[in-house]
């Protein structure tokens, strides 16, 4: 499994993902985080990459945000060191060929998967 450290090669992979307003799969938009329940996670999709460093036990939750946007927004920048993106695999869906960012959100009890599509337009970040 290919592992993404820099913005640069994160790049590199979502070069033919096409714009999130094309999607007619079940997840829907996921612009910013979403959860999701299992059931609606398409069936056709396929992981081609981590942004998890194996090595690292316990990895940031420091979020980093330039622009003054917060950890839900649409148009929050794809910061591949920093949280929640230090913790996600790379999802390709092949039905709406969307690239699909995913991690598990761990509350007490719950484990809470949580999804957001990258829009090629987004902002990459170390
Ligand atoms: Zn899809």
């Amino acid at each position: 499994m290919q592992r993404i450290q820099t913005a640069a090669e994160l790049q590199a992979l979502l070069a033919s993902s096409p714009s999130s307003t094309n999607c007619t799969c079940s997840l829907g938009a996921c612009a910013g985080w979403e959860s999701f329940s299992e059931y609606r996670w398409p069936k056709d999709t396929q992981q081609i990459a981590t942004l998890r460093d194996p090595e690292l036990y316990e990895p940031t939750f420091v979020e980093l945000h330039p622009q003054g946007t917060r950890y839900e927004s649409p148009d929050a920048p794809v910061a591949v060191n920093f949280f929640p993106y230090n913790r996600c695999d790379l999802w390709k869906c092949h039905t709406c060929k969307r690239h699909l960012l995913r991690y598990t959100e761990y509350g007490g009890y719950n484990v809470d998967p949580r999804v957001r599509a990258l829009d090629p337009n987004l902002t990459l970040l170390d």
